[in-house]
């Protein structure tokens, strides 16, 4: 999956800029120059090989020579709602559920939960979605949603065939038993609760509104195993 890049805006005709982060990476990073062929892509589906007609210090001028639909998605909607770790943990969730094709990431706000994240992380979440997607060819950004109280999460997702709530507790059923409940295309949500987990409070909600609850053995993984472990578990 080499010198693939994303153009922000959507790509239509035979013309597209790279200009920003791409093109630094391009130029740069990459060194890169007139001539030199990439694949682009633009989160709607499309894979394009473009030649670079122009280059100068923050821009480059592409032509495309063609475009492909390349589905590299999960053959289900896969989402996870996460009250999000800090920092560096945070950035390894989000690159590893975009690798592995969730398809959307909704944080949590919970009893338990910390900050949520500010704008200006957000922006950097995304950016980290886009260099997962470069990285491992999805063609459809991970869509990282706006925060979602749990109340609010509980009883808007009523539509998902399949709800799970990751939660240490001996009455939940096994992975591997939840995995068979479930035919391998329906939608997914899995909620993954903060450090200080749900309360049972927040458990009983889930439960009364149709969330089955899931156990991962009896060891207490942080949040963004818990999450990684269910999602690599689903799309394999
Ligand atoms: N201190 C909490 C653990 C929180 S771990 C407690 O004692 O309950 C953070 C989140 O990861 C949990 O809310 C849960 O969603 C998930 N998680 C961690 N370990 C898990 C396990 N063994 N089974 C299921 N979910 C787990």
């Amino acid at each position: 999956m080499a010198n693939r890049f994303f153009a922000e805006s959507p790509i239509a005709g035979d013309q597209a800029e790279l200009s920003g982060s791409e093109a630094h990476h391009a130029i740069h990073v990459m060194r890169l120059g007139i001539g030199d062929s990439i694949t682009l892509f633009d989160g709607t589906g499309m894979e394009y090989h473009a030649r670079i007609e122009h280059a100068d210090r923050r821009r480059l001028g592409l032509s495309i020579l063609d475009c492909r639909l390349v589905d590299r998605e999960l053959p289900f909607t896969l989402s996870l709602a996460v009250a999000l770790p800090k920092g560096d943990r945070q950035r390894w969730l989000i690159e590893k559920a975009t690798e592995l094709g969730v398809t959307r990431l909704i944080p949590l706000v919970t009893a338990r939960g910390v900050a949520q994240p500010s704008t200006s992380s957000l922006k950097r979440l995304r950016r980290t979605v886009v260099e997962a997607s470069k990285q491992c060819g999805r063609n459809v950004l991970m869509r990282i949603e706006e925060s979602l109280t749990w109340t609010a999460c509980v009883s808007s997702l009523t539509k998902e065939e399949n709800r799970w709530v990751a939660h240490p507790s001996s009455e939940g059923l096994s992975l591997a038993a939840a995995r068979r409940s479930r035919a391998a295309t329906q939608s997914l949500v899995v909620a993954i609760g903060p450090e200080g987990g749900f309360t049972p409070a927040e458990i009983r909600e889930a439960s009364a509104a149709g969330w089955k609850i899931v156990s991962l053995g009896p060891r207490l993984l942080r949040i963004e195993t818990a999450a990684i472990a269910i999602a690599s578990a689903v799309v394999s």
